[in-house]
């Protein structure tokens, strides 16, 4: 029965990271350092837990259809801006792509990024447009302007995943302005660097950003993200979304999430500490990020292989590999806890 199935999704997929719990068994390790889907290792804020719990008992009932609880927080915290949400931000972008590219027409991307784009693109039997970065994984305005020519939607990863680069306020204004579609920027990380691409929603009615509360607010098993999105843009988005997208118990979490700042400043404080120790203490070169994880070049090893050996050691890191664009041999590593930091550095100068 096997030929029902649509030809985009006879084969690749998104490629998922080992299960610490595998690792474990497999090599009979006990402790095993999680670093490879750039999480936050503490657990959610009580004050996320403890609103969830008390939403689980109303989940009987379907869920506010505008997820009012989180587009309150949100503004909350950010001030007056127009929202829209998701299933992650990954189901931010699927229901963005949904509500504005149809079949044939084109989505540009650049490579080496976030692989969700293109799959999520593809799905839509949209035509994926690559730019390829920079040697230094920059990004040319002029490029994706010329590119995204006609193209419905640029999708622009800033820090950039995998290799944690950051574009800069002034390119980010110039492809804006140079394009007809929508410019999605993808923030996922944007927290643990000193940039801020609000300031651009004001004039530009081009411009989605995206945001997760998987990562620095550590929900990620609660699957929420959201947008800032032009005014316009809501009731398209609302009408192409699945109904009922964001459960009740995730949203009540991500609104108390967004309450307790201290827990994100703790590890975003973290972070800019461990970057900086991956970069002096690590003995391959280590690329500058403004993310909350490090790409980190181990030429003339094979990314795949340190990535095995590492985990046969217990810490579990992501190889590039999968990565359009980006050459064999880099591994993306996440800032965990101290200790699975400490234990990153002393295996891999260990090699
Ligand atoms: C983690 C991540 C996301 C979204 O994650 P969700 O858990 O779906 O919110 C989006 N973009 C990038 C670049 C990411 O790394």
């Amino acid at each position: 029965m096997e030929h029902l199935v649509r030809p985009v999704y006879k084969e690749g997929g998104y490629a998922f990271a080992r299960k610490a719990e595998d690792i474990a068994s497999e090599y009979g390790i006990e402790r095993v350092a999680r670093l490879a889907s750039n999480e936050n290792p503490e657990p959610p804020s009580p004050l996320a837990t403890g609103a969830a719990k008390r939403a689980i008992h109303r989940a009987n009932r379907y869920p506010d259809e505008k997820t009012s609880v989180l587009v309150q927080g949100l503004r909350a915290y950010y001030g007056d801006y127009h929202f829209v949400a998701g299933v992650g931000m990954d189901g931010v972008i699927e229901t963005l792509i949904r509500t504005i590219v149809s079949p044939n027409e084109a989505v540009v991307v650049t490579t080496p990024t976030f692989s969700f784009y293109s799959l999520a693109a593809r799905a839509q039997e949209a035509n994926v447009l690559t730019v390829p970065r920079e040697r230094d994984f920059s990004v040319k305005a002029e490029e994706i302007i010329s590119a995204g020519e006609g193209a419905k939607m640029v999708i622009l990863c800033t820090p950039n995943n995998p290799t944690g680069n950051a574009t800069s306020v002034e390119v980010v204004q110039e492809i804006l302005e140079g394009i007809d579609g929508i410019l999605f920027l993808d923030n996922a990380y944007v927290e643990f660097s000193d940039f801020d691409y609000l300031p651009l929603l004001k004039d530009h009615g081009n411009l989605v950003i995206g945001r997760t509360l998987s990562k620095v607010h550590s929900l990620a098993g609660f699957r929420v993200g959201y947008a800032f999105a032009p005014e316009w843009l809501v009731p398209y988005y609302q009408r192409a979304a699945t109904p009922f997208t964001v459960n009740s118990v995730s949203a009540a979490a991500a609104a108390g999430a967004l309450l307790d700042r201290e827990h994100a400043e703790r590890y975003i404080g973290k972070v800019k500490q461990w970057r900086k120790r991956f970069r002096d203490e690590v003995k391959y070169p280590v690329h500058p990020s403004d993310a909350n994880f490090v790409m980190v070049d181990v030429s003339p090893l094979p990314g795949d292989a340190v990535v095995e050996r590492l985990a046969r050691r217990g810490v579990i890191v992501r190889s590039c590999r999968s990565f359009t664009g980006l050459p064999d041999h880099y591994i993306r590593v996440s800032v965990g806890e101290d200790w699975e930091n400490e234990m990153f550095i002393g295996e891999i100068n260990a090699l």
